[in-house]
């Protein structure tokens, strides 16, 4: 149920493939953020569970925080006043809550209409909205067991109550007849689109199945629900016994003096004391096999991470084939012919036919620009050899990284050490982030720094409109603590809606390492870039100018959701942009222009296997949720199937395997349905981004007149029109992947 109605998911989280989101994302690059997680604790469809049997709960006003709106300014929660007892009450009061709603719209005796129903629905559920947003976030960054709880406790009970919501099937005859008679409710174009949206996700959740097609769906939820947990515990496992141990310290020369003691104390605590321990990470490419100068140690590295789930005592094999089989059945029975076609119907792509058809275009690019990469790693090898005297070899996919990055240091010549002075936290978000948003929409930030805050080294803004009128609060959440999930990510904390009188607050999060107290705070590029990217989310969010909360800010599928934050990227490297934020920490001076062209020049290194990798991945996800139920190979053939896959895509390239192989590919395969048959959504939206970009070159980069434009046209619509609709109203065509391919620098590879 891809559902963002009122549990919608944090912006990011679990984008691993997000080629510029990667350097934040990439040493606990989580595929299950914490909502995605509570997906699957969702139990199987059920029949109505609203009838009465709520206990009648309430909170009361002075006693609990959430129980009415926010005093603060922009309904801000009052972090001050927020203690972890206050949550449960809360929880259970706000289901109990809008049971009473619901169940008041399904039981009216007055015929539906659409304020009776559909207005009164989007009206529902204020409370547990209010404590949900807010616990949301708090589990993804703040370090509280009590949390940990209660996220146990309450992710069962929240999906239950959606669920009830879902599958109650008097509301969804109102829906149905109004849907039935849409043409003649004279609405207004919005309305419409709300209507169709609650029409297509309730068909979509099942709603409309009956009798014994009821029972299969639910047999089928429970049992893709138990395969899904199953893959994700075998895939931990197989993760954590595939660990590489090794004997002897001087096999890790080329890890830093940190990583062998991070090694030492992995074994340490495996029992294996006086020895070294190689961790796998989520990923096929190892972080590790950068900087290890031992091929052999290298090639057992490698191994080790695509072994993973494919055969001995932690085969995933099976859970892969009986996943995809049950889904497959999941999709016919609700009459789609693969699950990658029920998926699809409601993103933007809408086809598997487009998603499949917008892939294959990138691949010969994608692979010319990895093969004349490899070239160069080839290179360097026969010149090491040669200078060596010995004999040279064939690069390995496990020699990939570390030629590479020797490579990149060769032809670039600048470290991390070298930039960031030029990157200091406060003169970016000040000279950068704020000015290029400033530029484009005539938008202002001013700090506030009286209102109360979860943690110190929190920021929080206010952003005033062109116009001077107040528009929303920016909270700035960029440093890394314990327990805070990795990555990076954009949440709101209030959503905008016209009908319910709300404007925005909303925070970026960021694992920015705290600088030393009174240092200041100096980042890499793609660090900055990281920046740029969650400011795009917050913007969507901020600049939501939208009647209904389910339509409004980033409620739109995950191939559009990343676009606005992958197109504000660009801004990062704008020349005017950059020009205005890259000063000297120290001197001020601004960064001289030759160490400037080789940091841009650099953006694109490496861009052919990145988007190979990628592209792997995504195009195997689609191999396998494009089969009807019947075709579904056994356990015993799920590799060759990939395999098979990979080579009927154009893939065949060894050098570059699939950044997840079948039996890890957690992101398609454990629990939550957001990335499976969705896995291409990065590649998509990027496509729009720059697609966005080169419009923005062509009409003059960087003006009022520009920014307001697409504002009006992607960024303060929601999904008050179609994705594709609202993309075509700005661009004035389809998306074409050219614009992709010059930013990726792959342009020379191809004609045209
Ligand atoms: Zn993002």
């Amino acid at each position: 149920m891809n559902n963002h109605y009122i549990l919608r998911h944090a912006l990011c989280a679990a984008l691993v493939s997000a080629l510029a989101c990667q350097a934040m994302v990439a040493a606990q690059d989580n595929p299950q953020p914490a909502a995605q997680l509570s997906a699957s604790l969702r139990p199987p469809a059920a029949a109505d569970q609203l009838a009465g049997d709520a206990p009648s709960t309430s909170v009361s006003p002075r006693a609990n925080p959430f129980a009415a709106p926010s005093t603060l300014p922009f309904q801000m929660p009052d972090f001050s006043a927020i203690k972890d007892s206050d949550f449960a009450p809360a929880f259970d009061a706000g289901m109990a809550e809008q049971r009473r709603e619901v169940a008041a719209i399904a039981d009216n005796p007055a015929p539906p209409t659409f304020e009776n129903t559909l207005v009164a629905l989007e009206r529902s559920g204020r409370l547990l909205d209010r404590v949900e947003k807010v616990f949301d976030n708090y589990y993804g960054t703040i370090d509280d067991p009590v949390i940990d709880k209660l996220q146990e406790e309450y992710a069962p009970k929240r999906a239950a109550h959606l669920d009830a919501i879902y599958f109650n099937q008097k509301l969804f005859a109102r829906i149905e007849a109004l849907y039935r008679h849409r043409s003649e409710l004279a609405l207004d174009a919005e309305s419409l689109q709300l209507l169709e949206r609650y029409h297509k996700s309730y068909v979509h959740a099942g709603a409309a199945v009956t009798g014994p097609k009821r029972r299969r769906l639910g047999e089928l939820d429970q049992q893709i629900a138990a395969a899904t947990t199953r893959f994700e515990e075998t895939v931990q496992k197989a993760a954590n016994d595939g660990a590489v141990i090794v004997d002897n310290v001087a096999e890790l020369d080329g890890l830093s003096p940190e990583d062998i003691s991070s090694a030492a104390a992995a074994a340490q605590a495996r029992g294996l004391s006086g020895r070294w321990l190689i961790t796998l990470q989520h990923a096929t490419q190892q972080p590790a096999l950068a900087n290890l100068k031992n091929r052999a140690l290298r090639e057992r590295l490698y191994r080790a991470s695509i072994a993973r789930g494919n055969g001995g005592a932690d085969d995933n094999t099976a859970n892969v084939a009986q996943i995809v089989r049950l889904r497959a059945e999941r999709a016919q029975l609700l009459g789609y012919p693969s699950y990658a076609a029920y998926q699809l119907v409601e993103q933007g792509a809408k086809t598997p036919a487009a998603v499949s058809n917008l892939l294959t275009q990138i691949v010969p690019p994608a692979i010319a620009a990895a093969r004349s990469e490899a070239a160069e790693n080839q290179s360097l090898i026969n010149a090491q050899a040669a200078a060596a005297g010995g004999a040279a070899f064939a690069l390995e996919p496990w020699d990939w990284s570390f030629y590479a990055e020797q490579v990149r240091a060769a032809r670039f010549g600048f470290t991390d050490a070298d930039v960031r002075p030029y990157f200091e936290l406060d003169r970016v978000m000040k000279d950068g982030l704020f000015y290029a948003a400033h530029e484009l929409y005539g938008i202002s930030f001013t700090e506030r720094a009286d209102l109360p805050r979860y943690d110190p080294t929190l920021r929080i803004f206010e952003v005033t409109d062109a116009d001077g009128s107040p528009l929303a609060l920016f909270i700035a959440d960029y440093f890394a603590r314990s327990n805070k999930q990795g990555g990076a990510w954009e949440n709101p904390y209030v959503s905008q809606s016209t009908l319910l009188g709300l404007k925005v607050v909303v925070v970026n999060c960021l694992n920015l390492s705290k600088p030393e107290p009174g240092q200041p705070m100096l980042m890499t590029f793609d660090e900055v870039t990281g920046l740029f990217h969650e400011m795009g989310h917050a913007l969507h969010e901020m600049f939501s100018a939208v009647t209904y909360p389910t339509l409004a800010g980033t409620n739109v599928p995950t191939d559009f959701g990343e676009y606005p934050s992958q197109f504000n990227e660009m801004w990062a490297r704008d020349p005017k942009v950059l020009a205005h934020f890259a000063r000297h920490v120290g001197t001020g001076e601004p960064m001289p222009q030759d160490l400037m062209s080789r940091v841009l020049a650099a953006q694109t290194f490496g861009e052919g296997y990145l988007t190979t990798e990628s592209l792997a991945a995504s195009l195997l996800d689609q191999a396998w949720y494009q089969l009807p139920a019947a075709a579904v190979p056994p356990a015993a053939q799920v590799m060759d199937f990939e395999a098979r896959a990979l080579r009927e895509n154009g893939l065949n390239y060894t050098a570059v395997p699939p950044r997840y192989h079948s039996p890890y590919f957690s992101h398609i395969f454990a629990g939550g349905d957001d990335y499976s048959a969705s896995y291409y959504s990065y590649t998509w939206s990027n496509v729009l981004a720059r697609d966005s970009g080169k419009w923005f070159s062509d009409h003059g980069g960087l003006t009022r007149a520009n920014g307001d434009y697409f504002r009006s046209k992607i960024l303060s619509r929601g999904r008050t029109q179609e994705p594709e609709v609202l993309f075509e109203g700005f661009y004035g065509k389809p998306p074409e992947i050219k614009p992709l391919l010059d930013y990726k620098g792959f342009a020379s590879t191809v004609g045209g």
